[in-house]
């Protein structure tokens, strides 16, 4: 059943409709994970920048439909982090070996639960570096060309970090790039990609193809890919198929061993709230434990039992553990933990049964306010994430009729907190962990407002 029809038959079997603030209040009431939101500092309208006091109230919470770029903060955050400090403070370098996080193992204490959020056995998954340095790790390894399998394959607006990473990593192999990724759009007038045509995709270049390496959701539509789908077609064609998880991690439920996805790698500062920076994730899958493929290597991939004996003879760590370089930041760990510790208060199945209501919500108030019918604004709002819930995560984004600039403005006045991509999209995402119906509820007046102001302002402005 699509969101929007249970949301009919929520609103039905209550007496409500599902336009009124009663129905958002009544659904907030009813979630089970609606308590979550306390684990987490919600930003006040009197913290956040450029809010118009006159226009919102100073104790009332923004709405943060943001978390797709940077999760909110956890409250046991500080907690976490204070006690790896006064661990520091009192004994120094034996912090390496004492408290909860002890940081030489720091990142094992807590790559289990890491794991489970993704779908990977333990040892499939590890804590190390950031995003885009993981990708480059494993391309180190997967991305082996040779003079008749060279390529790499892509989605056509990947994210630039990936984008960059890709070319860097065929420059570095003498090959040239132009000739070298396989970038795959979508048909002429949409905006999205269909699995058929990246399936056709494969089948037409897969035997030139060395990688296909794309995002599980895509940053810029919200569009969530068939992972299992696609890798599998990768695989008969003989490519590796890694996937960018930043979009998809604490997102989604995720099965990357079930589904033999080669490696993936994410960021944890999204939806995993870990803070600007965290430290990264990536999974290997346990097929490739033993592979003698080139990598990297540092004395963390070291075996631990005799990595200390230091008599610079490598004994590798199989699997991922082998592509570990540096030692792990406590600190990073500790921000992590922290956001692991309200992770397991639930569960991604429970996630996102909410998040599918959460975001089918928005969807249908979008269109009630803003579709053809009862537009009373006079800009069109076209959503081009897509329709079906299997196919998105949180994430809708937005396309106005006209330019967002002014419109943005006002979102921010009125302490909206969202993305946007001049000249005429915003991406907003209602994180299932914390946002609740009622932050929807207002983002749709505050946008009616904003929309209205803007062409106030455009008008006066003339
Ligand atoms: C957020 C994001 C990144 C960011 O990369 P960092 O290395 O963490 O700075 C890269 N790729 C994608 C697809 C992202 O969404």
């Amino acid at each position: 059943m699509h969101p929007a029809e249970e949301l009919e038959n929520i609103a039905k079997r209550h007496g409500f409709q599902v336009s009124e603030e009663q129905f958002a209040k009544h659904m907030d009431s009813v979630d089970p994970i609606a308590h979550l939101r306390h684990e987490f500092h919600y930003p006040k309208m009197s913290d956040v920048a450029h809010t118009d006091l006159s226009l919102v109230r100073n104790d009332e919470d923004c709405v943060y439909f943001c978390g797709n770029s940077l999760g909110l903060c956890p409250k046991a955050t500080r907690k976490y982090v204070e006690m790896e400090l006064d661990k520091w403070a009192k004994t120094g370098v034996q912090g390496h070996l004492r408290g909860e996080l002890p940081w030489a193992f720091c990142d094992e204490k807590i790559d289990d639960t890491m794991a489970t959020i993704v779908g990977g056995k333990p040892g499939e998954v590890v804590l190390m570096n950031g995003l885009t340095v993981n990708l480059h790790l494993m391309m180190i390894s997967f991305y082996q060309p040779t003079k008749d399998r060279f390529k790499i394959m892509c989605e056509g607006k990947a994210f630039p970090s990936d984008h960059y990473a890709f070319e860097s990593q065929i420059k570095l192999h003498g090959f040239d790039p132009a000739s070298s990724i396989v970038l795959i759009n979508p048909r002429e007038g949409e905006t999205t990609l269909r699995t058929e045509d990246i399936l056709a995709k494969i089948e037409e270049e897969g035997q030139t193809v060395a990688l296909i390496c794309l995002s599980g959701v895509q940053y810029y539509t919200g569009q969530y890919f068939d992972i299992p789908t696609i890798t599998k077609a990768g695989h008969k064609q003989g490519c590796f198929v890694g996937w960018d998880l930043a979009h998809a991690v604490g997102n989604v439920p995720l099965s990357l061993h079930d589904w033999g996805v080669d490696f993936a790698c994410w960021c944890t500062y999204k939806y995993l709230a870990s803070g600007a920076g965290g430290i990264g994730g990536a999974f290997l899958h346990e097929k490739h434990k033993d592979n003698q493929f080139p990598k990297l290597l540092g004395w963390w991939g070291h075996k631990m039992d005799t990595r200390f004996v230091m008599d610079n003879v490598m004994d590798l760590s199989p699997g991922i553990y082998g592509y570990r370089i540096s030692n792990p930041a406590g600190l990073l760990c500790a921000t992590l933990k922290a956001s692991f510790e309200v992770f397991k208060k639930t569960s991604m199945e429970q996630l996102r049964a909410k998040s599918k209501l959460l975001t089918g919500y928005l969807e249908m108030m979008i269109e009630k306010e803003f579709g053809e019918e009862n537009n009373k604004t006079g800009v069109k709002i076209h959503i081009f994430t897509p329709k079906d819930p299997e196919q998105r995560g949180a994430q809708l984004s937005l396309s106005f009729s006209i330019g967002i600039k002014d419109i943005f403005k006002e979102l921010c006045k009125r302490g909206v907190i969202c993305d946007e991509r001049l000249p005429r999209v915003i991406r907003i995402s209602p994180c299932p962990m914390y946002c609740s119906f009622h932050d929807v509820f207002r983002f749709i007046i505050y946008l009616k407002d904003s929309i209205i102001a803007a062409k106030n302002t455009a008008v006066n402005g003339c």
